[in-house]
Protein backbone atom coordinates (compact mmCIF):
# COMPACT_ATOMS: atom_id res chain seq x y z
CA UNK A 1 0.00 0.00 0.00
CA UNK A 2 1.25 3.79 -0.87
CA UNK A 3 0.42 7.05 -1.01
CA UNK A 4 -0.69 8.08 -4.71
CA UNK A 5 1.89 10.84 -6.37
CA UNK A 6 -0.24 13.71 -8.15
CA UNK A 7 1.01 12.01 -11.47
CA UNK A 8 -0.43 8.53 -10.69
CA UNK A 9 -3.48 10.24 -9.44
CA UNK A 10 -4.63 11.82 -12.22
CA UNK A 11 -4.48 8.76 -14.71
CA UNK A 12 -6.85 6.57 -12.17
CA UNK A 13 -10.40 5.90 -13.93
CA UNK A 14 -12.95 5.38 -11.50
CA UNK A 15 -12.67 1.64 -12.22
CA UNK A 16 -8.93 1.98 -11.11
CA UNK A 17 -9.90 3.04 -7.99
CA UNK A 18 -12.42 1.54 -6.55
CA UNK A 19 -10.55 -1.68 -7.68
CA UNK A 20 -7.33 -0.18 -6.31
CA UNK A 21 -9.14 0.31 -2.85
CA UNK A 22 -10.88 -2.83 -2.93
CA UNK A 23 -7.57 -4.75 -3.48
CA UNK A 24 -5.69 -2.58 -0.56
CA UNK A 25 -3.22 -1.03 -3.68
CA UNK A 26 -4.28 2.08 -1.32
CA UNK A 27 -6.63 3.48 0.62
CA UNK A 28 -9.49 6.03 0.15
CA UNK A 29 -7.57 8.63 2.17
CA UNK A 30 -4.71 8.21 -0.31
CA UNK A 31 -6.87 9.23 -3.27
CA UNK A 32 -8.50 12.44 -1.26
CA UNK A 33 -5.24 13.67 -0.40
CA UNK A 34 -4.08 13.27 -3.73
CA UNK A 35 -7.26 15.12 -5.01
CA UNK A 36 -6.73 17.19 -2.41
CA UNK A 37 -2.98 18.42 -3.33
CA UNK A 38 -4.48 18.25 -7.14
CA UNK A 39 -6.71 21.51 -6.33
CA UNK A 40 -3.86 23.09 -4.81
CA UNK A 41 -1.40 22.72 -7.37
CA UNK A 42 -3.46 22.67 -10.62
CA UNK A 43 -7.02 24.87 -9.70
CA UNK A 44 -5.04 28.43 -8.76
CA UNK A 45 -4.51 28.50 -12.35
CA UNK A 46 -7.88 26.71 -13.66
CA UNK A 47 -10.26 28.17 -10.98
CA UNK A 48 -12.71 25.39 -11.89
CA UNK A 49 -13.91 25.51 -7.58
CA UNK A 50 -15.78 27.63 -6.36
CA UNK A 51 -15.95 25.88 -3.02
CA UNK A 52 -13.48 23.05 -1.94
CA UNK A 53 -15.25 20.38 0.57
CA UNK A 54 -12.14 18.54 1.87
CA UNK A 55 -13.28 17.67 5.20
CA UNK A 56 -16.18 16.00 4.20
CA UNK A 57 -14.42 14.34 1.38
CA UNK A 58 -11.62 13.31 4.07
CA UNK A 59 -14.94 11.97 6.38
CA UNK A 60 -16.38 9.93 3.44
CA UNK A 61 -13.03 8.03 2.76
CA UNK A 62 -12.59 7.30 6.05
CA UNK A 63 -15.76 6.00 6.33
CA UNK A 64 -14.67 3.35 3.29
CA UNK A 65 -11.32 2.69 4.72
CA UNK A 66 -13.18 2.05 8.26
CA UNK A 67 -15.46 -0.62 6.13
CA UNK A 68 -12.93 -1.93 4.76
CA UNK A 69 -10.70 -2.77 7.59
CA UNK A 70 -13.72 -4.20 9.17
CA UNK A 71 -14.58 -6.37 6.67
CA UNK A 72 -14.79 -10.11 7.01
CA UNK A 73 -15.97 -12.80 4.82
CA UNK A 74 -19.59 -13.06 6.61
CA UNK A 75 -19.99 -9.35 6.10
CA UNK A 76 -18.31 -7.78 3.09
CA UNK A 77 -17.48 -4.03 2.74
CA UNK A 78 -20.37 -3.66 0.07
CA UNK A 79 -17.78 -1.24 -1.87
CA UNK A 80 -20.98 1.38 -3.95
CA UNK A 81 -19.89 1.99 -7.45
CA UNK A 82 -18.28 5.36 -6.94
CA UNK A 83 -16.13 3.81 -3.99
CA UNK A 84 -13.65 6.54 -3.15
CA UNK A 85 -13.79 8.79 -6.79
CA UNK A 86 -13.20 11.92 -6.45
CA UNK A 87 -16.37 13.89 -7.76
CA UNK A 88 -17.38 17.84 -7.69
CA UNK A 89 -20.52 19.00 -8.87
CA UNK A 90 -21.67 22.01 -10.41
CA UNK A 91 -23.04 25.29 -8.37
CA UNK A 92 -26.26 24.90 -9.01
CA UNK A 93 -26.89 21.68 -7.21
CA UNK A 94 -27.75 21.70 -3.53
CA UNK A 95 -25.10 19.99 -1.11
CA UNK A 96 -25.86 20.03 2.68
CA UNK A 97 -23.91 22.26 4.59
CA UNK A 98 -22.19 23.72 1.13
CA UNK A 99 -22.92 26.86 -0.43
CA UNK A 100 -25.10 27.21 -3.87
CA UNK A 101 -24.56 30.22 -5.89
CA UNK A 102 -25.18 29.00 -9.21
CA UNK A 103 -22.19 31.48 -10.33
CA UNK A 104 -24.88 34.84 -8.99
CA UNK A 105 -24.34 37.28 -6.52
CA UNK A 106 -27.73 37.45 -5.44
CA UNK A 107 -27.09 33.66 -3.83
CA UNK A 108 -23.56 34.96 -2.71
CA UNK A 109 -24.70 33.98 0.94
CA UNK A 110 -26.90 31.09 0.42
CA UNK A 111 -26.35 27.63 2.31
CA UNK A 112 -28.26 24.85 1.15
CA UNK A 113 -30.84 22.96 3.70
CA UNK A 114 -30.67 19.79 1.74
CA UNK A 115 -29.04 17.75 -0.97
CA UNK A 116 -30.40 17.52 -3.99
CA UNK A 117 -30.81 13.39 -5.47
CA UNK A 118 -28.36 13.47 -7.87
CA UNK A 119 -25.52 14.46 -5.01
CA UNK A 120 -26.92 12.33 -2.91
CA UNK A 121 -27.10 9.09 -5.09
CA UNK A 122 -23.12 9.89 -6.05
CA UNK A 123 -22.20 10.47 -2.44
CA UNK A 124 -24.42 7.12 -1.49
CA UNK A 125 -22.70 5.11 -4.23
CA UNK A 126 -19.31 5.98 -2.44
CA UNK A 127 -17.72 9.03 -4.11
CA UNK A 128 -16.15 12.00 -2.39
CA UNK A 129 -17.27 14.92 -2.68
CA UNK A 130 -14.19 17.72 -3.31
CA UNK A 131 -17.11 21.01 -3.70
CA UNK A 132 -18.68 22.80 -5.70
CA UNK A 133 -17.86 24.41 -9.51
CA UNK A 134 -18.29 27.23 -11.53
CA UNK A 135 -20.62 27.66 -14.14
CA UNK A 136 -21.85 30.84 -16.01
CA UNK A 137 -24.38 32.62 -13.94
CA UNK A 138 -27.47 30.47 -13.53
CA UNK A 139 -26.30 28.63 -16.12
CA UNK A 140 -27.12 31.10 -18.51
CA UNK A 141 -23.73 31.08 -21.23
CA UNK A 142 -21.67 29.19 -23.65
CA UNK A 143 -17.98 30.18 -21.75
CA UNK A 144 -18.32 30.59 -18.19
CA UNK A 145 -17.63 33.97 -18.50
CA UNK A 146 -20.48 35.07 -16.85
CA UNK A 147 -19.97 33.82 -13.67
CA UNK A 148 -20.01 36.88 -10.60
CA UNK A 149 -16.94 34.97 -8.88
CA UNK A 150 -14.48 34.62 -11.97
CA UNK A 151 -13.79 32.64 -15.39
CA UNK A 152 -12.61 29.11 -15.35
CA UNK A 153 -9.52 28.67 -17.94
CA UNK A 154 -9.50 26.01 -20.58
CA UNK A 155 -6.56 23.42 -19.33
CA UNK A 156 -5.92 23.06 -22.59
CA UNK A 157 -5.08 26.34 -22.99
CA UNK A 158 -5.32 29.06 -20.25
CA UNK A 159 -6.05 31.63 -22.55
CA UNK A 160 -9.34 30.11 -23.95
CA UNK A 161 -12.72 29.43 -22.37
CA UNK A 162 -13.82 26.15 -20.88
CA UNK A 163 -17.49 26.29 -22.46
CA UNK A 164 -20.30 26.64 -20.59
CA UNK A 165 -22.39 26.15 -18.75
CA UNK A 166 -20.65 23.71 -16.58
CA UNK A 167 -17.55 25.14 -17.93
CA UNK A 168 -15.81 24.41 -14.09
CA UNK A 169 -17.16 20.75 -14.45
CA UNK A 170 -15.55 20.09 -17.83
CA UNK A 171 -11.86 21.89 -16.67
CA UNK A 172 -11.35 20.18 -13.53
CA UNK A 173 -12.10 16.85 -15.12
CA UNK A 174 -9.84 17.88 -18.11
CA UNK A 175 -7.18 19.22 -15.55
CA UNK A 176 -7.11 15.83 -13.48
CA UNK A 177 -8.21 17.53 -10.72
CA UNK A 178 -11.14 14.97 -10.01
CA UNK A 179 -12.15 12.15 -12.04
CA UNK A 180 -16.01 12.46 -12.62
CA UNK A 181 -18.12 15.72 -12.26
CA UNK A 182 -21.84 16.83 -12.23
CA UNK A 183 -23.41 18.70 -14.85
CA UNK A 184 -26.34 20.35 -16.26
CA UNK A 185 -27.29 21.32 -19.87
CA UNK A 186 -30.43 23.07 -20.88
CA UNK A 187 -29.65 23.61 -24.60
CA UNK A 188 -25.91 22.04 -24.17
CA UNK A 189 -24.35 23.18 -21.44
CA UNK A 190 -22.62 19.70 -20.61
CA UNK A 191 -22.01 18.48 -23.98
CA UNK A 192 -20.23 21.70 -25.28
CA UNK A 193 -18.06 22.39 -22.00
CA UNK A 194 -16.79 18.50 -22.71
CA UNK A 195 -15.87 19.59 -26.13
CA UNK A 196 -14.28 22.36 -25.65
CA UNK A 197 -12.02 20.07 -22.93
CA UNK A 198 -12.03 17.07 -24.72
CA UNK A 199 -13.56 15.33 -22.07
CA UNK A 200 -16.69 12.88 -22.64
CA UNK A 201 -20.00 14.90 -21.24
CA UNK A 202 -23.36 13.29 -20.98
CA UNK A 203 -27.15 14.59 -21.29
CA UNK A 204 -29.45 11.53 -20.90
CA UNK A 205 -33.13 11.36 -22.07
CA UNK A 206 -34.99 13.85 -20.08
CA UNK A 207 -36.78 11.97 -17.23
CA UNK A 208 -33.44 10.05 -16.72
CA UNK A 209 -31.85 11.53 -13.99
CA UNK A 210 -33.59 13.55 -10.92
CA UNK A 211 -33.87 17.26 -11.23
CA UNK A 212 -34.49 17.32 -7.44
CA UNK A 213 -32.30 19.86 -5.57
CA UNK A 214 -30.92 21.23 -8.84
CA UNK A 215 -32.19 24.89 -9.28
CA UNK A 216 -33.97 25.39 -11.96
CA UNK A 217 -33.96 26.94 -15.53
CA UNK A 218 -36.12 25.94 -18.26
CA UNK A 219 -37.72 22.78 -15.90
CA UNK A 220 -38.60 21.23 -19.06
CA UNK A 221 -35.20 21.33 -21.20
CA UNK A 222 -32.86 20.72 -17.68
CA UNK A 223 -31.23 17.31 -17.03
CA UNK A 224 -28.57 16.34 -14.91
CA UNK A 225 -25.19 14.65 -16.46
CA UNK A 226 -21.96 13.60 -16.16
CA UNK A 227 -18.68 14.46 -17.31
CA UNK A 228 -15.44 12.15 -17.01
CA UNK A 229 -12.35 11.07 -19.28
CA UNK A 230 -13.76 7.89 -20.61
CA UNK A 231 -17.24 6.66 -21.56
CA UNK A 232 -16.88 3.75 -18.77
CA UNK A 233 -16.28 6.80 -16.61
CA UNK A 234 -19.54 8.39 -17.45
CA UNK A 235 -21.60 4.87 -17.53
CA UNK A 236 -20.63 4.60 -14.30
CA UNK A 237 -21.51 8.08 -12.90
CA UNK A 238 -24.69 7.08 -14.80
CA UNK A 239 -25.72 3.99 -12.74
CA UNK A 240 -25.59 6.01 -10.01
CA UNK A 241 -27.37 8.65 -9.96
CA UNK A 242 -30.43 7.80 -12.74
CA UNK A 243 -33.48 6.54 -12.05
CA UNK A 244 -36.44 7.38 -10.52
CA UNK A 245 -36.88 9.51 -7.96
CA UNK A 246 -40.51 10.44 -6.11
CA UNK A 247 -39.53 13.93 -5.57
CA UNK A 248 -39.47 14.54 -9.20
CA UNK A 249 -42.53 13.84 -10.61
CA UNK A 250 -40.80 14.11 -14.39
CA UNK A 251 -37.71 11.26 -13.37
CA UNK A 252 -38.44 7.68 -14.90
CA UNK A 253 -37.30 4.16 -14.03
CA UNK A 254 -34.13 3.00 -15.74
CA UNK A 255 -33.84 -0.41 -16.07
CA UNK A 256 -30.07 -0.49 -17.70
CA UNK A 257 -26.81 -0.77 -16.62
CA UNK A 258 -24.38 1.63 -18.37
CA UNK A 259 -21.14 -0.01 -17.51
CA UNK A 260 -21.94 -3.41 -18.33
CA UNK A 261 -19.85 -5.27 -20.67
CA UNK A 262 -22.51 -6.22 -23.22
CA UNK A 263 -22.91 -2.73 -24.14
CA UNK A 264 -19.53 -1.19 -23.80
CA UNK A 265 -17.83 -3.97 -25.38
CA UNK A 266 -20.74 -4.56 -28.21
CA UNK A 267 -19.35 -2.68 -30.92
CA UNK A 268 -21.17 -1.26 -33.51
CA UNK A 269 -21.22 -4.00 -36.28
CA UNK A 270 -24.46 -3.60 -38.26
CA UNK A 271 -25.87 -0.78 -36.35
CA UNK A 272 -27.42 2.04 -38.45
CA UNK A 273 -26.19 5.46 -37.79
CA UNK A 274 -27.73 8.44 -39.04
CA UNK A 275 -26.14 11.59 -39.91
CA UNK A 276 -27.46 15.22 -40.72
CA UNK A 277 -25.99 16.59 -44.47
CA UNK A 278 -26.95 19.55 -43.89
CA UNK A 279 -25.77 20.58 -40.06
CA UNK A 280 -22.12 19.31 -42.19
CA UNK A 281 -22.97 22.69 -44.44
CA UNK A 282 -24.18 24.68 -41.92
CA UNK A 283 -22.66 28.47 -42.01
CA UNK A 284 -20.38 28.76 -38.63
CA UNK A 285 -19.30 25.23 -38.95
CA UNK A 286 -15.53 25.20 -38.89
CA UNK A 287 -13.56 23.05 -41.47
CA UNK A 288 -11.49 21.09 -38.59
CA UNK A 289 -14.55 20.49 -37.10
CA UNK A 290 -16.25 19.12 -40.14
CA UNK A 291 -13.23 17.27 -40.97
CA UNK A 292 -13.03 15.27 -37.15
CA UNK A 293 -16.77 14.76 -37.71
CA UNK A 294 -16.38 13.06 -41.28
CA UNK A 295 -13.43 11.10 -39.87
CA UNK A 296 -15.15 9.97 -36.72
CA UNK A 297 -18.08 8.86 -39.44
CA UNK A 298 -15.46 7.17 -41.49
CA UNK A 299 -14.18 5.40 -38.41
CA UNK A 300 -17.64 3.91 -37.57
CA UNK A 301 -18.18 2.69 -41.05
CA UNK A 302 -14.87 1.23 -40.62
CA UNK A 303 -16.43 -0.68 -37.43
CA UNK A 304 -18.95 -1.88 -39.17
CA UNK A 305 -21.79 0.47 -39.08
CA UNK A 306 -23.91 1.75 -41.80
CA UNK A 307 -23.87 5.21 -42.09
CA UNK A 308 -27.75 6.88 -43.27
CA UNK A 309 -28.65 10.04 -44.25
CA UNK A 310 -31.34 11.40 -42.12
CA UNK A 311 -33.19 14.69 -42.07
CA UNK A 312 -34.55 16.91 -39.38
CA UNK A 313 -36.15 19.60 -41.19
CA UNK A 314 -37.44 21.30 -38.49
CA UNK A 315 -34.12 21.46 -36.48
CA UNK A 316 -33.08 25.00 -37.87
CA UNK A 317 -35.86 26.31 -36.05
CA UNK A 318 -34.70 25.12 -32.65
CA UNK A 319 -32.72 28.09 -31.92
CA UNK A 320 -35.02 30.38 -32.44
CA UNK A 321 -37.99 28.38 -29.94
CA UNK A 322 -35.38 27.65 -27.58
CA UNK A 323 -34.93 31.29 -27.25
CA UNK A 324 -38.60 31.71 -26.27
CA UNK A 325 -39.25 28.60 -24.64
CA UNK A 326 -35.97 28.64 -22.54
CA UNK A 327 -36.23 32.88 -21.51
CA UNK A 328 -39.44 31.92 -20.87
CA UNK A 329 -39.32 29.36 -18.38
CA UNK A 330 -36.46 30.65 -16.84
CA UNK A 331 -38.37 34.37 -16.16
CA UNK A 332 -40.94 32.00 -14.23
CA UNK A 333 -38.31 30.12 -12.10
CA UNK A 334 -36.00 33.25 -11.53
CA UNK A 335 -39.03 34.71 -9.84
CA UNK A 336 -38.40 33.60 -6.47
CA UNK A 337 -34.97 35.31 -6.05
CA UNK A 338 -36.77 38.35 -4.91
CA UNK A 339 -34.29 39.27 -2.00
CA UNK A 340 -37.32 38.53 0.54
CA UNK A 341 -37.55 34.51 0.08
CA UNK A 342 -34.15 33.96 -1.07
CA UNK A 343 -30.84 35.93 -2.15
CA UNK A 344 -29.10 39.65 -2.02
CA UNK A 345 -31.09 41.84 -0.31
CA UNK A 346 -30.18 45.82 -1.48
CA UNK A 347 -30.02 48.21 1.61
CA UNK A 348 -31.92 51.46 1.95
CA UNK A 349 -34.42 50.83 -0.32
CA UNK A 350 -37.05 53.22 0.71
CA UNK A 351 -39.92 50.56 -0.53
CA UNK A 352 -40.62 46.86 -1.04
CA UNK A 353 -41.27 47.74 -5.08
CA UNK A 354 -37.54 49.55 -4.65
CA UNK A 355 -35.73 46.61 -2.53
CA UNK A 356 -36.75 44.15 -5.50
CA UNK A 357 -35.37 46.53 -8.00
CA UNK A 358 -32.21 47.42 -6.13
CA UNK A 359 -31.69 43.67 -5.29
CA UNK A 360 -32.26 42.28 -8.46
CA UNK A 361 -30.44 45.24 -10.34
CA UNK A 362 -27.35 44.80 -7.94
CA UNK A 363 -27.82 40.76 -7.41
CA UNK A 364 -27.96 39.39 -11.51
CA UNK A 365 -25.40 39.89 -13.70
CA UNK A 366 -26.48 41.56 -17.33
CA UNK A 367 -26.93 38.13 -19.29
CA UNK A 368 -29.76 37.29 -16.31
CA UNK A 369 -31.57 40.48 -16.76
CA UNK A 370 -31.50 40.28 -20.40
CA UNK A 371 -33.43 36.70 -20.16
CA UNK A 372 -35.46 37.58 -17.46
CA UNK A 373 -36.59 40.37 -19.77
CA UNK A 374 -37.07 38.77 -22.52
CA UNK A 375 -39.10 35.89 -20.87
CA UNK A 376 -41.54 38.82 -18.98
CA UNK A 377 -42.18 40.39 -22.46
CA UNK A 378 -42.82 37.06 -23.90
CA UNK A 379 -45.03 36.15 -21.71
CA UNK A 380 -46.78 38.82 -21.07
CA UNK A 381 -50.68 39.45 -22.67
CA UNK A 382 -51.10 39.96 -26.55
CA UNK A 383 -47.03 38.89 -27.27
CA UNK A 384 -47.60 35.54 -25.75
CA UNK A 385 -49.60 34.60 -28.45
CA UNK A 386 -47.23 35.83 -31.47
CA UNK A 387 -44.01 34.16 -29.98
CA UNK A 388 -44.61 31.58 -26.92
CA UNK A 389 -47.47 29.55 -28.86
CA UNK A 390 -45.61 29.48 -31.92
CA UNK A 391 -42.37 28.05 -30.58
CA UNK A 392 -44.35 25.04 -28.46
CA UNK A 393 -45.95 24.21 -31.99
CA UNK A 394 -42.14 23.84 -33.32
CA UNK A 395 -41.18 21.51 -30.71
CA UNK A 396 -43.61 19.41 -31.28
CA UNK A 397 -42.24 19.57 -34.66
CA UNK A 398 -38.51 18.68 -33.87
CA UNK A 399 -39.59 16.03 -31.57
CA UNK A 400 -41.39 14.32 -34.05
CA UNK A 401 -38.48 14.74 -36.62
CA UNK A 402 -36.30 13.12 -34.35
CA UNK A 403 -38.70 9.82 -33.62
CA UNK A 404 -38.97 10.25 -37.37
CA UNK A 405 -35.30 9.63 -38.06
CA UNK A 406 -34.67 6.93 -35.05
CA UNK A 407 -37.03 4.85 -37.67
CA UNK A 408 -34.55 4.53 -39.95
CA UNK A 409 -31.04 4.14 -37.31
CA UNK A 410 -30.33 3.59 -34.18
CA UNK A 411 -28.10 6.20 -33.35
CA UNK A 412 -27.24 9.75 -34.79
CA UNK A 413 -23.94 11.30 -34.80
CA UNK A 414 -23.57 15.22 -35.66
CA UNK A 415 -20.32 17.79 -34.35
CA UNK A 416 -20.85 18.68 -30.43
CA UNK A 417 -19.92 22.45 -31.65
CA UNK A 418 -19.96 24.43 -34.65
CA UNK A 419 -15.75 25.27 -32.98
CA UNK A 420 -13.50 24.60 -30.78
CA UNK A 421 -12.62 26.53 -27.54
CA UNK A 422 -12.50 30.26 -28.36
CA UNK A 423 -10.34 32.98 -26.37
CA UNK A 424 -11.75 35.08 -23.42
CA UNK A 425 -13.90 38.28 -24.60
CA UNK A 426 -13.39 37.00 -28.74
CA UNK A 427 -17.67 36.51 -28.54
CA UNK A 428 -18.48 39.66 -27.25
CA UNK A 429 -22.22 39.25 -29.12
CA UNK A 430 -25.36 37.33 -27.08
CA UNK A 431 -26.72 35.79 -30.58
CA UNK A 432 -23.33 34.59 -31.65
CA UNK A 433 -22.70 33.06 -28.49
CA UNK A 434 -26.25 31.86 -28.68
CA UNK A 435 -25.04 29.92 -32.26
CA UNK A 436 -22.34 27.97 -29.94
CA UNK A 437 -25.60 25.56 -28.90
CA UNK A 438 -26.51 25.29 -32.54
CA UNK A 439 -25.88 21.18 -32.51
CA UNK A 440 -26.69 20.48 -29.23
CA UNK A 441 -30.16 22.17 -27.81
CA UNK A 442 -32.10 20.64 -30.53
CA UNK A 443 -32.63 17.40 -28.38
CA UNK A 444 -33.20 19.15 -25.50
CA UNK A 445 -35.97 20.58 -27.09
CA UNK A 446 -36.83 16.84 -28.37
CA UNK A 447 -35.90 15.55 -25.13
CA UNK A 448 -33.34 13.15 -26.50
CA UNK A 449 -30.09 11.67 -25.01
CA UNK A 450 -26.56 13.09 -26.39
CA UNK A 451 -23.06 12.16 -25.57
CA UNK A 452 -20.43 14.28 -26.52
CA UNK A 453 -17.15 12.38 -27.16
CA UNK A 454 -13.70 13.57 -27.56
CA UNK A 455 -12.65 12.84 -31.60
CA UNK A 456 -8.82 13.95 -31.13
CA UNK A 457 -7.28 18.03 -31.69
CA UNK A 458 -8.54 20.11 -34.71
CA UNK A 459 -5.84 20.34 -37.12
CA UNK A 460 -6.33 23.77 -36.95
CA UNK A 461 -6.45 24.88 -33.60
CA UNK A 462 -4.64 22.18 -32.26
CA UNK A 463 -7.50 22.23 -29.48
CA UNK A 464 -10.09 19.25 -28.82
CA UNK A 465 -13.08 18.24 -31.35
CA UNK A 466 -16.40 16.57 -29.93
CA UNK A 467 -18.72 14.78 -31.52
CA UNK A 468 -22.23 14.12 -30.38
CA UNK A 469 -23.96 10.67 -30.41
CA UNK A 470 -27.98 11.16 -30.07
CA UNK A 471 -30.00 8.34 -29.38
CA UNK A 472 -33.92 7.37 -29.04
CA UNK A 473 -35.65 9.34 -26.42
CA UNK A 474 -34.39 6.60 -23.49
CA UNK A 475 -32.49 4.15 -25.44
CA UNK A 476 -29.12 6.20 -24.06
CA UNK A 477 -28.14 2.42 -23.89
CA UNK A 478 -27.24 2.92 -27.57
CA UNK A 479 -25.65 5.94 -27.14
CA UNK A 480 -23.26 4.03 -25.04
CA UNK A 481 -22.87 1.17 -27.22
CA UNK A 482 -21.26 4.05 -30.23
CA UNK A 483 -19.62 6.18 -28.06
CA UNK A 484 -17.61 3.00 -26.61
CA UNK A 485 -16.69 1.09 -29.67
CA UNK A 486 -15.67 4.96 -31.42
CA UNK A 487 -13.61 5.65 -28.13
CA UNK A 488 -11.59 2.78 -28.39
CA UNK A 489 -10.41 3.68 -31.73
CA UNK A 490 -9.42 7.40 -30.69
CA UNK A 491 -7.64 5.31 -27.85
CA UNK A 492 -5.73 3.25 -30.07
CA UNK A 493 -4.37 6.17 -31.51
CA UNK A 494 -3.37 7.96 -28.40
CA UNK A 495 -6.21 10.02 -28.04
CA UNK A 496 -6.57 11.52 -24.04
CA UNK A 497 -9.17 13.27 -22.22
CA UNK A 498 -6.69 14.48 -19.42
CA UNK A 499 -4.96 18.11 -20.04
CA UNK A 500 -1.06 17.94 -19.92
CA UNK A 501 -0.73 21.07 -17.80
CA UNK A 502 2.95 21.04 -18.25
CA UNK A 503 3.91 24.63 -17.18
CA UNK A 504 2.01 24.43 -13.83
CA UNK A 505 2.85 20.88 -13.17
CA UNK A 506 6.54 21.97 -13.56
CA UNK A 507 6.49 23.97 -11.09
CA UNK A 508 5.26 21.65 -8.76
CA UNK A 509 7.90 19.15 -9.92
CA UNK A 510 5.16 17.28 -11.62
CA UNK A 511 4.92 14.66 -8.55
CA UNK A 512 3.49 16.40 -5.70
CA UNK A 513 3.25 14.12 -2.73
N1 LIG B 1 -25.72 28.10 -23.87
C1 LIG B 1 -27.13 27.85 -23.72
C2 LIG B 1 -27.79 29.02 -23.04
O1 LIG B 1 -27.11 29.94 -22.72
C3 LIG B 1 -27.35 26.58 -22.96
C4 LIG B 1 -27.14 26.73 -21.51
C5 LIG B 1 -27.41 25.48 -20.75
O2 LIG B 1 -27.49 24.39 -21.31
N2 LIG B 1 -27.55 25.64 -19.45
O3 LIG B 1 -28.97 29.02 -22.84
Amino acid sequence: MGQLTLSEYRQLSVADIRDGIAARQFLAADVVEAALTAVEALDCQVHSFLEVTGEAARQAAAHIDQALAAETAAQPAGLGTLAGVPIAFKDNMNLEGSHTTCASRILENYHSLYTATCVARSLEAGGLSLGKLNMDEFAFGSSTETSAFGCTFNPWDLERVPGGSSGGPAAAVAAGIVTVSLGSDTGGSIRQPASFCGVVGFKPTYGLVSRYGVVAFGSSLDQVGPLGRSVADVAAVMDAIGGRDPLDCTSQHLDVKFVAKELLEAGVQGMRIGYVPDFLELDGLTGEVKRACEAAMANLEALGAQLVPVELPNAKAALAAYYVIGPCEAFSNLSRFDSVRYGYCAEAAANLGQQYEQSRAQGFGPEVIRRVMLGSYLLSAGVYDTYYYPAQQVRTLITADYARAFECCEALITPTSPRTAFRFGEIADPTSMYLSDIFTLPINIAGNGGLSLPVGMGDETGLPVGVQIIGPQFKDDQIFRVAAALEAVYAGQGSVSLAPLESILAKTGGDVQ
